[in-house]
């Protein structure tokens, strides 16, 4: 069906927009059809990009090989620093952009300048936490795709151009000198306990269409060697997906009651974090009673992963394969929807799922009328925003 009706448009999709669809044809509507965009993202839009922001600055670091000569610690914390300040640029941005637009009224200002600030800290705790805890991969990880966007041919199932295009940008690729591999590196950010959502990675079209065109362009000469400079061919090691999972939560600092004894009630946090208490209870005289030993031998015992953990993932050549079929599917019903947007149709169950945050597209899908429209909309002229334009993209 898809090949003879639109073969000849090379229409270009991404995950999102491929999502979206999935989720609700109206939402896509909206969104990828009438280009709308609301003039506030939610929270977890804006603190997601501060937070890629960062990683994409504090890896780009690796790559000036004459500062590696501070030695592990200063590194490290220069690392740190510079991740820390390209998040918080990306954050004034995102609030000023706010600011701006002035949608709020005072008391909606407050607010926002109330969550900019929990903002600023929260990233600040988890750029930290993240670097400390992963100072290995300044010896193994060599960047070779930083924030790079792509687009590469979706290829039918004999390996013949489709007319459809997947597009899309990696958040790192790297290679790893130990396992003299490439491996494919995301970051997520979480609001639950980091171990929740490892099940989300057991089928993840998102990274499937990753790997598929990471392949595709190393099937076609276009990834180099970060070190010898070389094209790398196919026999080139490539398959595994590092995932990052950071969660969104400042490790809390423990109680001190009233006689200046650090709380010995269950707390959220890092040992470290417990362990600065205790210290600074010594240094008010008091030592330390064994149900403290036990809480902080607890919290050693849990480490970091509830904050961050790192999960290795892998996918066959036949899970690539199924992801293609169905992209194909998805392209082909996106395209026809283009052709005939008036067949839009709402998803409810989309709206209403207590998981997700509300809908931006809420106010427009229940009365879509011109006030609305620019009350809560800005028109773009980009279907995709995460690709600027298509200057620098890898094909
Ligand atoms: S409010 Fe619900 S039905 Fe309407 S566009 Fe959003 S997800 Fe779709």
């Amino acid at each position: 069906m898809w090949q003879g009706v639109i073969m000849h448009m090379r229409q270009m999709f991404t995950n999102s927009e491929t999502s979206c669809f999935q989720q609700c044809q109206k939402k896509w509507y909206f969104c990828y059809h009438q280009l709308l965009r609301p003039k506030i993202r939610n929270w977890h839009l804006r603190f997601g990009s501060a937070f890629h922001a960062a990683m994409a600055v504090g890896y780009s670091i690796f790559l000036d090989k004459s500062l590696q000569a501070l030695g592990e610690s200063d590194y490290t914390n220069y690392i740190v620093d510079k991740a820390r300040k390209g998040g918080q640029d990306e954050l004034t941005g995102q609030y000023s952009d706010i600011i701006r637009k002035r949608v709020l009224d005072w008391s909606e200002e407050e607010r926002i300048e109330k969550e900019s600030e929990e903002s600023r800290a929260l990233l600040d705790s988890i750029v930290k936490l993240y670097f400390w805890v992963n100072r290995r991969d300044q010896h193994v990880w060599v960047p070779m795709l930083v924030e790079q966007p792509f687009r590469v041919p979706l290829l039918d199932a004999n390996y013949n151009e489709t007319g459809f295009y997947h597009l899309g940008v990696f958040d790192l690729v790297v290679y790893d000198l130990e396992w003299e591999a490439i491996v494919l590196v995301e970051f997520k950010t979480t609001s639950s306990d980091t171990s929740t959502v490892s099940r989300r990675f057991d089928f993840d079209p998102q990274m499937c269409g990753y790997l598929y065109a990471l392949k595709y362009l190393l099937g076609t000469g276009k990834l180099l060697h970060p070190i010898t400079g070389e094209k790398l061919t196919t026999s080139a090691g490539i398959g595994k997906i590092s995932y990052n999972v950071c969660r969104k939560k400042i490790p809390s600092i423990p109680k001190m009651k009233k006689d200046g004894m650090v709380s010995v009630a269950a707390i959220d946090t890092l040992p470290s974090v417990y362990e600065d208490a205790l210290k600074q209870q010594v240094r008010r005289g008091l030592e330390i009673t064994t149900r403290q030993k036990v809480v902080l031998e607890g919290l050693r015992n849990r480490g970091f992963s509830s904050f961050f953990r790192r999960y290795e993932h892998y996918y066959s050549t036949g899970d690539l394969l199924t992801w293609a079929k169905e992209q194909r599917i998805n392209c082909s019903n996106m395209a026809e929807m283009a052709e005939n947007p008036s067949q839009a149709v709402r998803s409810p169950i989309a709206c209403t799922m207590a998981s997700s945050p509300r809908c931006a597209y809420r106010p427009i899908c229940v009365d879509d009328t011109p006030e609305i429209r620019s009350a809560f909309y800005d028109a773009s002229n980009k279907r995709h925003e995460e690709i600027d334009d298509m200057k620098g993209i890898l094909r």
